[in-house]
């Protein structure tokens, strides 16, 4: 059984999250989509309504979880019995940031950091724009995944 985790901030969940994780699947039996848990950063949703909000959308599928953590990423990876990270890489910084950490994660765990590159649809979405389109009252229900 192969199970990932999926981290990041998720605020909100979008459909480029989406799609990592609809690819995803195809590759592992499990995904856990884990909220880091971020004191620092100012958000838009608590961690408990992004677990609500995701757990929404894959109400209906077993293969996904959702779960808030406050460890090191490896540490939580390990802890739900998962061997692997996913991450979805959108630019050349993204790229840039994901080799770092996954090396470290590697060396120091033996824990395999598998990166999916965006979709050219998806690619310009962040949670960032989101957040900043919201906050000038625009709709941003597009980017969100359904329902
Ligand atoms: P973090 O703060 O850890 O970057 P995010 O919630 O912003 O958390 O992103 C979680 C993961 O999803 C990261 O690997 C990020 O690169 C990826 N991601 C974010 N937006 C997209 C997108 N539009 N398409 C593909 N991957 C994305």
């Amino acid at each position: 059984m192969k199970t990932a985790l999926f981290p990041g901030s998720f605020d909100p969940f979008s459909i480029g999250h989406q799609n990592i994780v609809q690819r995803g699947l195809c590759i592992f039996d499990k995904i856990v989509i884990g909220i880091g848990r971020n004191t620092k950063k100012q958000s838009l949703y608590t961690e408990e309504e992004r677990k609500a909000q995701i757990e929404a959308i894959y109400q209906n599928n077993q293969r996904v979880s959702v779960a808030i953590y406050d460890t090191l990423t490896v540490d939580f990876t390990r802890e739900i019995g998962a061997n692997f990270i996913l991450r979805g890489v959108r630019t050349k910084q993204d790229f840039d940031y994901e080799q770092k950490i996954a090396e470290a994660n590697r060396i120091l765990t033996g824990i395999e950091t598998v990166v999916l590159f965006a979709e050219p649809e998806t690619k310009t979405i962040s949670s960032s724009l989101i957040r900043e389109l919201k906050a000038f009252g625009k709709n941003v229900s597009d980017y969100l995944p359904q329902p």
